[in-house]
């Protein structure tokens, strides 16, 4: 029997197999569906090609609702259109990978609220790029006591972040919100795309509320000409915990319809806070269907969020033999380590004076 004509009957063998492996392994999904049907002892059933072939593409569909309903248990973002292509949205919740940043810098409300909406701001615009490696920095500078936030995040979900002063305490703003705008004060939000092998592109404006959601809306309609809306909220509980942290980007596409933009402002104006919509029980997915209700919001797919530092034993070790050699002969000689502090993740790197000698050859 020809392998593209194996019997629908054994499908049901080698889709169970498969539904184990792609959640296990995602890796080994196909070789192991392959060797399912490879080991079938005799045809029960002889069909077209045609009809196993549609089968098979149905037994991958589970597959795939599966995996996507794995990523949805925890921090994701989606990505859907809307208006007949008009918009573009994405949204996402990112409790674990705010709570994650928290704990790695022990920072306080403010910041935790001012690097969080960030870094989902920035894991959403990652999400826009489309380039295998491409890495988008987002950072806010300013005059006020956080005084800088960095965040770092590549097309696959991951980000990380920091702050120069993430122990700030400040009192509730005028709404009674944590003071996001007032930690950073007045300044500028720089965006950069790296792409590998090719010079960085970046542009900055001026800040506008310093509050995220607000500057880099003002960033996407000045330096991309794109009408953007976005929100991001972190809601921090009484013990310093993230509670909810999540957001959206609602962009249009050029020759957006006015009724579309009509509707669609209407929409906004009941959309107060992000993270009242979690506290209902709200998912990313609910959070665009509400956002973009009547505006036939369809989803196209979804992507885990996580908080990830690249950082290695390695690549601190260069960081250590850029210093130079006399630098390093000079930290032999009063026999003292070399210490790497990663910002992004607090990760600490030590390196005795033997490894240093060796590091020299
Ligand atoms: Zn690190």
């Amino acid at each position: 029997m020809p392998e593209d004509r194996k019997p629908p009957a054994v499908l049901a063998t080698a889709r169970m197999v498969m539904l184990t492996c792609k959640d296990e392994h995602a890796q080994d999904t196909h070789t192991s569906a392959q060797h399912a049907l490879q080991s079938a002892k005799e045809p029960i059933m002889d069909e077209s090609s045609n009809t196993w072939q549609e089968a098979f593409a149905l037994a991958e569909a589970d597959v795939i609702d599966l995996a996507a309903a794995k990523i949805r248990r925890g921090d994701h973002i989606v990505r859907g259109t809307a208006a007949d292509g008009q918009l573009r949205a994405f949204a996402i919740t990112a409790k674990n990978s705010v709570e994650e940043l928290r704990r790695r810098h022990s920072s306080s409300p403010v910041v935790t609220a001012g690097l969080g909406r960030l870094m989902m701001a920035g894991m959403m615009m990652g999400a826009m790029n489309k380039g295998e490696d491409e890495l988008i920095t987002l950072t806010m500078q300013g005059d006020g006591p956080a005084g800088r936030y960095t965040v770092t995040a590549n097309n696959h979900g991951q980000a990380k972040g920091y702050a120069n002063h993430p122990h700030v305490w400040l009192p509730l703003n005028g709404k009674g919100k944590l003071d996001v705008g007032g930690s950073i004060g007045q300044g500028t939000l720089s965006v950069v795309h790296d792409f590998p092998g090719a010079d960085p592109y970046s542009s900055e404006v001026p800040l506008v509320t310093g509050e995220v959601g607000d500057d880099l809306a003002y960033y996407f309609a000045l330096s991309d000409q794109i009408p953007t809306s976005l929100g991001v909220g972190v809601l921090v509980d009484t013990d310093t915990s993230v509670r909810q942290a999540g957001g959206f980007i609602v962009q249009a596409m050029p020759g957006w319809e006015p009724a579309v933009r009509d509707h669609l402002e209407a929409n906004l104006k009941d959309v107060t806070s992000v993270t009242d919509l979690l506290e209902a029980g709200m998912s990313p997915t609910d959070i665009l269907a509400h956002v973009l209700d009547g505006l036939d919001y369809q989803e196209l797919d979804v992507m885990p969020a996580e908080f990830h530092c690249g950082c290695t034993r390695e690549r601190a070790a260069r960081a250590v033999t850029a210093l130079g050699r006399s630098e390093l002969d000079d930290m032999i000689e009063k026999e003292e380590p070399a210490d790497v502090f990663c910002h992004f993740c607090g990760a600490h790197y030590q390196f005795q004076p033997e490894e240093l000698q060796k590091m020299l050859g």
